[in-house]
């Protein structure tokens, strides 16, 4: 196999790709009840890619329905664990093999440049699918703490069904951070995609039977947002909901939960992540690219983007001129270039909201350093120029709302406490960075950070290995690591007396 592929290499692929597009129910693709479907409109030049079957309330009863035969069945959810761990391992070698269909498939739905689709999204969506599988026959029970007279077992059970409802910016990875761990713990699956990116979660369910997970165990209902996703939050027979998408709708959804039959509500959310450069830094020029990365890469869609920039004042002018020099080498180039870095807004709907935010930055009196118009770069497709407003007022709108788009806000902080303060008044609570070369000064900040992840010195580590999710209003719950498998059980407590 060839090793890298040019342009040319990607759009031949594309042109010869058989894009399924139907829902994926009991082992079989089938249209939605009503027959009706919505266009997949690729971002990259506003093609329709395909017609996608619109789920509604008739299909997600249907769905669910076969999750639950095939949860009661026993025959994923009493399989041993070896049994289970085999085939999450063989999924996710199957998601590797599939690896440049699938991340050409993410490029076309949704915009992000086909290299970082393979190098990023597949590439993490096989280590958290082979790092779950691996894991599962390596959690144990517990005993509890008794007298010689009793026996307290405390085991694991899964939920039953799980629906899960995801976003479009990673839409394979963030249906795979579910997905796994639900699998793992022996639950039945549906899953609802977002309508702007449904295509790789309909290949997915294929593979997964490829891979030897049974009919009805994990089901694909792609559908337009509230119709789709509130049949599922609200079924009385759904165990659980996960979800990963914006706040406003994380909190709806909670309502649906608590309105319907309780079920375990899981909620990853939104963020507004702080980005605090000191000057005693190491390398300044290194925090620059990664500050300039951490929020222009993919598109500045990603809910941990690094969008508020908080540097310190003595080098606010040095600084920012290497973040708008490494942004402007960020330009959005045609996501099929191997070589882009920034590709496609996802649809037309959120460029605009990205642009109607960069108004509002100028309006309110930011100064604009780079970008802030759309760009031309492919016809008829959705891109936006990396843009970059300096002395950003704390409290205007650009600095506290999430934007999820390539803009950039940058505050300048004097000490501290004062940049503690800036980056914990947010609602928010996804990620933080810190810059700095004094060990005591970045643990201080560390504790007191009111965020599910930090980096301190880089922005944007870490692996399957640590939680991840929000403080505030970024959510609840946590994907990744054995954390994340407290999400799909339930905990039994089992007393035995030993004197009967
Ligand atoms: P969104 O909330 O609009 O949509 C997410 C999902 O919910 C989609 O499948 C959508 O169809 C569905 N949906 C929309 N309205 C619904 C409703 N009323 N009832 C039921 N379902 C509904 O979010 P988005 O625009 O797809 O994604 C962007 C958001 O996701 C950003 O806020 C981002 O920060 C967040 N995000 C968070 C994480 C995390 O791990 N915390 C990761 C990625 C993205």
């Amino acid at each position: 196999m060839k090793q890298t592929l040019t342009r040319d290499d990607w759009q031949a692929m594309a042109d010869a790709l058989t894009i399924r597009r139907q829902a994926f129910i009991d082992g079989k693709y089938v249209d939605a009840a009503s027959g009706r479907t919505f266009d997949a409109l690729s971002p990259i030049d506003g093609r329709v890619l395909a017609q996608v079957a619109e789920c509604e309330a008739e299909d997600i009863d249907r769905a669910v329905a076969a999750a639950r035969r095939s949860f009661e069945s026993g025959i994923w959810s009493d399989a041993k664990p070896v049994q289970r761990k085999r085939t999450l391992i063989r999924f996710a070698q199957l998601i590797d093999t599939y690896g440049r269909e699938l991340a050409l498939l993410e490029s076309l739905d949704m915009g992000k440049p086909v290299g970082d689709a393979l190098a990023v999204d597949v590439a993490a969506s096989v280590r958290c699918m082979n790092w779950t599988g691996e894991a599962i026959d390596k959690v144990y029970g517990e005993i509890a703490s008794t007298g010689p007279d009793e026996l307290g077992l405390v085991t694991r059970e899964p939920l039953g069904v799980v629906g899960a409802i995801v976003p479009w910016n990673f839409p394979m990875l963030m249906a795979v951070w579910k997905l796994a761990p639900a699998l793992a713990m022996g639950n039945s699956v549906v899953l609802k995609p977002s309508e702007k990116s449904p295509l790789t979660a309909i290949r997915l369910a294929e593979i997964a039977i490829e891979a030897g997970i049974p009919p009805g165990v994990f089901n694909v209902v792609p559908g337009l947002g509230r119709a789709a996703g509130e049949p599922l939050a609200r079924h009385m027979d759904v165990d659980g909901l996960v979800f990963t998408g914006s706040t406003a709708v994380g909190k709806f959804l909670l309502t649906c939960a608590g309105e319907s039959n309780m079920k375990r509500a899981y909620m990853e959310c939104g963020g507004k992540s702080p980005n605090i450069v000191f000057a005693d830094a190491h390398d300044l020029h290194r925090a620059a690219v990664e500050s300039a990365s951490g929020i222009f890469y993919n598109q500045g869609e990603v809910c941990t983007a690094a969008s508020r920039l908080l540097v310190q004042r003595d080098i606010q002018e040095e600084f920012v001129g290497m973040v708008v020099e490494a942004g402007r080498s960020m330009q959005p180039s045609h996501p099929l270039e191997p070589d882009a870095r920034m590709g496609a807004m996802v649809d037309e709907t959120q460029t605009l909201r990205v642009l109607g935010y960069i108004d509002k930055g100028q309006s309110e009196g930011a100064q604009l350093r780079l970008g802030g118009k759309r760009a031309n770069t492919v016809e008829g497709g959705c891109y936006i120029e990396p843009t970059v407003f300096d002395n950003v007022r704390h409290e205007s709108t650009i600095s506290r709302e999430e934007i999820f788009g390539p803009v950039l806000s940058v505050i300048p902080f004097d000490s501290e406490e004062e940049a503690l303060r800036i980056a914990n008044d947010s609602p928010y609570g996804l990620a933080a960075g810190v810059w700095t070369r004094d060990i005591s000064r970045a643990h201080r900040i560390a504790r007191k950070l009111r965020a599910g992840s930090v980096w301190v010195n880089y922005w944007d580590g870490g692996d399957m290995t640590a939680p991840f999710g929000g403080y505030k209003q970024s959510g609840n719950g946590r994907d990744k690591s054995l954390h994340a498998f407290d999400k799909y059980t339930e905990l039994k407590a089992t007393w035995i007396n030993l004197k009967a």
